[in-house]
């Protein structure tokens, strides 16, 4: 049956290899059967520039990617917050196209709005502050401007500061905000929510203003891999 597939967090990094080798089985295996593959963002740990191509690891996954796109798989791109600056050259290495952050999709009839889900996280404050910042042009002009080797340095620094900051939080901060969640809903007309982020795999129902809306949260790939196929008849989840 027709289906699409959706994955988020995977959190590619040379430094977990088992990660990386479930992506490249998942590529050549199940994501072949999708019309179109939609990635919801943190794709990769950390991604500094479209410039850093050359480098051996982001360059053996644009070409999974690309052997994808040729077997016909659409392949849509959304940044999340480890890979904002992933851009339009990244993806046309990939045959694929970046997606707006958030996109709403008509999925085989029903109405599916789909987003990395950072912009649902807005009990830490902390970390919207920073989200701003982070994709402020001017901010990410200043830090492309840099030489790769101390935008690398740079980056570890941020994800150091970011893990001590995520010690420091109780864990309902770092999940959605439910009035949050609601309100997204309601500013769409509705619709089924796809997103990642929150590490927090699940299917929830959001009974907002007398409607039921299903909300999806993917699963991360730190464990295991894992994906949500959805066609005509609804979407489910898959380990690898
Ligand atoms: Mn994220």
């Amino acid at each position: 049956m027709s289906h699409n597939i959706f994955i988020s967090d995977l959190h590619l990094a040379p430094e977990r290899p088992g990660t990386a080798e479930s992506f490249f089985g998942f590529v050549k295996g199940p994501a072949t059967q999708a019309e179109a593959l939609y990635i919801l963002g943190d794709l990769f740990e950390y991604w500094i520039g479209d410039d850093d191509l050359s480098d051996p690891f982001n360059a053996s996954v644009a070409n999974a990617l690309g052997g994808l796109t040729r077997e016909g798989v659409a392949v849509n791109l959304m940044q999340g917050n480890r890979d904002v600056l992933m851009g339009d050259e990244f993806a046309a290495r990939c045959g694929g196209r970046l997606i707006a952050d958030p996109v709403l999709l008509d999925l085989y009839g029903t109405r599916t709005l789909v987003m990395h889900g950072d912009t649902l996280c807005t009990d830490d404050v902390e970390y919207m502050k920073w989200r701003t910042k982070a994709r402020d042009p001017a901010f990410q002009a200043r830090f492309l401007a840099q030489p790769v080797p101390e935008r690398k340095r740079l980056i570890l620094g941020m994800r150091q500061k970011s893990e001590e900051h995520k010690q420091g939080q109780p864990p309902a901060i770092m999940d959605v905000a439910k009035l949050t969640v609601e309100q997204v809903l309601r500013d769409f007309d509705y619709p089924r929510l796809i997103h990642g982020h929150t590490h927090r795999p699940a299917r929830h129902v959001h009974r907002v203003d007398e409607h039921d809306c299903e909300r999806w949260v993917l699963n991360d790939w730190y464990e295991r891999g894992g994906y949500l196929r959805c066609d005509a008849s609804g979407c489910a989840t898959r380990a690898l």
